[in-house]
């Protein structure tokens, strides 16, 4: 349990904020390194966050042939958001406890929280090691993820060397630090805003919303409610307009035969929770009107 500010990850934050900033300044651009930053940002985020760690590894939502899954799971910790073991038991205490005590950035505690505060001030929901192992015993045991552990962040570190060498310092600033922070606020909106702004399709007992601003950038996850209704489904956007690039991913993949076992809510359960959601809706209207 965590009863102090994380400063380590604190000043790791605005350490890559502020070298962010250096993109703006002329001598740090060039089209290569803005280039290097949208292919390493969709690689870490879409395949690496969204895909792997996300709706693979935390919900099972698919299964990966094991060498992809590796290689997706490498590129979610070069998103530089911890490695898949803290990230997924993180994750799963946020389904267990959405927006309740227990949610390590529930939005109850404000926006400011759920999108980044929750990261480096004192959070007592962060998972210690030993919840870690409880909320992960499929990933616990593999070499892999027990690697990665340790080599998160020398593989930033390596990455930034590598891209030096390439490019020099313009593709650095944008292949890093430019790079990290779009893909940070990528996934941080969806703890934020897309607990806050948007519609409700389906009664969940949290806050969670469906965003389409919060799904355009963060490759479909902004379809929060849908996730939250429905947290074993690969496909987030359920509607014909909530598109949601992700899922269009996973059918390629399936249709390679790379994935299989790929998870969807039946029309029943859809019909379901869309139902109960509309009588709260009508039942709250009455209540405004009575009044
Ligand atoms: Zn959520
Ligand atoms: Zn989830």
């Amino acid at each position: 349990m965590q009863h102090r500010p994380n400063w380590v990850t604190g000043i790791a934050l605005l350490a890559i904020h502020v070298g962010a900033l250096l993109a703006l300044f002329p001598a740090f651009f060039s089209w290569s390194g803005v280039i290097v930053a949208i292919v390493i940002s969709n690689l870490t985020g879409a395949f690496g966050i969204t895909l792997c760690y996300h709706r693979s590894l935390t919900h099972r939502a698919l299964r990966m042939v094991r060498p992809l899954e590796y290689a997706t799971a490498i590129l979610g910790a070069l998103a530089f958001q911890g490695d898949p073991i803290n990230w997924v038991a993180t994750h799963r205490i946020h389904h267990a406890h959405a927006d309740r005590r227990g949610d390590p950035h529930s939005i109850r505690r404000g926006l400011t929280w759920a999108h980044v505060s929750w990261l480096f001030r004192t959070n007592e929901n962060l998972p210690t090691d030993e919840q870690c192992k409880r909320y992960t015993p499929d990933l616990w045991p593999d070499p892999v993820y027990q690697a990665l552990r340790y080599l998160y962040v020398p593989m930033q570190i390596a990455l930034a060397v590598l891209l030096f060498v390439l490019g020099g310092w313009s593709w650095v600033v944008w292949g890093i630090f430019a790079r990290l922070v779009f893909t940070y606020h990528a996934t941080w909106l969806v703890n934020s805003a897309a607990h806050a702004f948007g519609y409700r399709t389906y009664r969940t007992p949290d806050r969670s919303v469906n965003s389409w601003f919060v799904a355009m950038i963060s490759w479909g996850e902004g379809w929060h409610n849908n996730h939250h209704a429905f947290p074993f489904s690969a496909r987030h956007g359920l509607k014909w307009f909530e598109i949601d690039c992700t899922w269009w991913t996973i059918k390629l993949m399936a249709a390679l035969r790379l994935v299989d076992k790929v998870r969807v809510p039946t029309r029943e359960m859809r019909e379901r929770l869309a139902g109960a959601q509309k009588d709260l809706q009508r039942s709250y209207f009455r209540r405004m009107t009575l009044e």
